[in-house]
């Protein structure tokens, strides 16, 4: 007699939200510990929504909430599944007081395959969900098709959960809900929201050959201009020690850290908990040593495809990393402009590759910002189209295959570079502000969230304007970018 193979039984499917509130600073903390803790358990993470911050429902006088879900594989029935959640929550230092009350962290069971579970002490799917703005918001990231049970909610049957989510947002200004990107502890990156202040990335180039014209100041005068900088309303500055201009000699990785480490330290030794520090670098071992010094963002030009470790590193230390869209290395990229269904395809489709190798390298969609690398691999007729295509980018893709980037942040870098030089007609790339205040207009008109720049005092001035024409028509919105007269009595 034939012998069966054996039964391998299919892992369950669930779906857990999770929320933090508790304390304000450490909620990105108290998820991502979550998280950790959940795969410990052998609860095996298949899918991550975006992370989205929550006025309290219910219970009014506490913080705003973080909220998120995501789809795991588990052995576990679901009575268990619970323990072993409410297990973590423990391990986290949740204490239960009022209901709906602050809490370190909450992990709650939405979704358990396709079953409807009633027993005392588990609901399954969720009784409160569909009247919760953040969990159908998270939810509809990742499973916007999924129809509920068929006994859950009978009087409507058959709704997708982005169905649901529209029934409840009907009109989505009221939303109390808007999408973040951790940049440290605070300040959060308010992604997409229509009032939201474009931030300024400042550039600081710890290098002797920058492109741009500048050279690195001595470390003794850095944290002068660093603080010039945040008063005059910079948000991150970013530390590059290796130029990557087209044609430059690649430094390594030891030289590039002896060249950005002091001044990541200088600006760490200020004290400022709200500034937000960021390293322009490729090497998994630079952004080690930075994060470890303080640095908070990884912002790697070639999207974690110059060295393998990039990406598992910034995982592994729960950083926010910026993809930049490149191909080759700054010696070959000029080379390498064919796009063959156009500049705005091939970046969409060549980034959200990257963006499936961070989430598969344990980067969860929250510590993503994609960067459309204006200027690396692109003709100047393809760096105007893609100041012009922000949106055109955003668009959810037709293809099912290809990664929705539709709800990631943008970072766009365009400041003194060779194309505008070119137009302009002005040869130095330092004198090129205006060109560069153009460039920056359109990428605020196009909805960038963050604009990389060399001259802080104007462009700060530029991206003011450009916020007031194309962002909240709240008049208080538009404060001036700094006091230009030195009386302090200013009304
Ligand atoms: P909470 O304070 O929101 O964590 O509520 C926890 C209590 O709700 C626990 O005592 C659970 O037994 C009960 N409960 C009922 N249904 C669920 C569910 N789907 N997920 C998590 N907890 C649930």
């Amino acid at each position: 007699m034939e012998e069966k193979p054996p039964q391998t039984r299919l892992p369950n499917k669930a779906v857990v939200a999770f929320g933090s509130n508790m304390t304000f600073t450490r909620r990105v903390e108290n998820i991502e510990a979550a998280l950790k803790l959940m795969k410990e358990s052998n609860l095996r993470v298949t899918k991550l929504s975006h992370l989205y911050e929550t006025k309290p429902m219910y219970h009014h006088a506490q913080d705003p909430f973080l909220n998120g879900v995501c789809e795991i594989e588990t052995e576990l029935n679901p009575v268990p599944l619970l323990h072993a959640l409410q297990h973590i929550e423990n391990e986290l230092g949740r204490k239960r007081t009022i209901a709906n009350g602050p809490r370190t962290i909450d992990l709650d069971i939405l979704l358990y395959n396709d079953e409807q579970i009633s027993h005392p002490r588990l609901d399954v799917p969720h009784k409160l969900m569909l009247e919760r703005e953040f969990v159908l918001r998270p939810l509809n990231d990742i499973l916007p098709d999924h129809v509920l049970p068929r006994g859950f909610a009978p009087e409507i049957p058959g709704r997708t959960i982005r169905e649901h989510l529209n029934a409840l947002t009907h009109d989505p200004s009221m939303s109390s809900i808007v999408m973040i990107r951790p940049l440290r502890h605070i300040p959060l990156l308010r992604s997409q929201d229509p009032t939201r202040r474009t931030l300024i990335m400042a550039i600081f180039n710890a290098t002797p050959d920058s492109f741009s014209g500048e050279k690195a100041p001595k470390e003794t005068d850095a944290r002068m201009i660093f603080g010039k900088w945040f008063g005059e309303g910079a948000d991150i500055i970013d530390f590059g020690g290796q130029s990557t201009r087209p044609g430059a000699e690649l430094l390594s990785a030891e030289e590039e850290l002896a060249r950005v480490l002091p001044y990541i330290t200088q600006c760490r030794g200020m004290n400022r908990q709200d500034t937000v520090v960021s390293v322009d670098t490729f090497y998994a071992r630079v952004a080690r040593e930075c994060i470890e010094a303080g640095a908070d963002i990884i912002n790697d030009v070639s999207g974690g495809l110059l060295d393998d470790e990039m990406l598992p590193t910034v995982a592994e230390l729960n950083k926010t990393i910026v993809l930049m869209h490149m191909r080759g290395n700054p010696k070959t990229m000029t080379s390498l402009t064919e796009y063959p269904d156009g500049v705005v395809n091939g970046v969409r489709r060549e980034l959200g590759e990257r963006v499936k190798a961070a989430h598969k390298a344990g980067i969860p969609p929250w510590r993503i910002i994609l960067d459309p690398g204006i200027g690396f691999a692109k003709t100047e007729a393809q760096n105007l189209e893609l100041l012009r295509s922000l949106a055109e980018l955003r668009k959810p893709p037709s293809d099912p295959d290809e990664v929705d980037l539709s709800k990631y942040p943008w970072l766009i870098g365009p400041s003194r570079k060779g194309f505008i030089g070119k137009i302009t007609g002005v040869e130095e790339a330092k004198w090129r502000q205006f060109g560069t205040a153009a460039a920056v207009t359109a990428c605020v008109a196009g909805g960038a969230e963050i604009v990389r720049v060399h001259d802080v005092t104007q462009m700060v001035e530029a991206v003011r304007l450009a916020d007031g024409i194309y962002r909240s028509r709240d008049s208080s919105f538009n404060k001036p970018a700094r006091s230009k007269s030195a009386s302090p009595s200013r009304a």
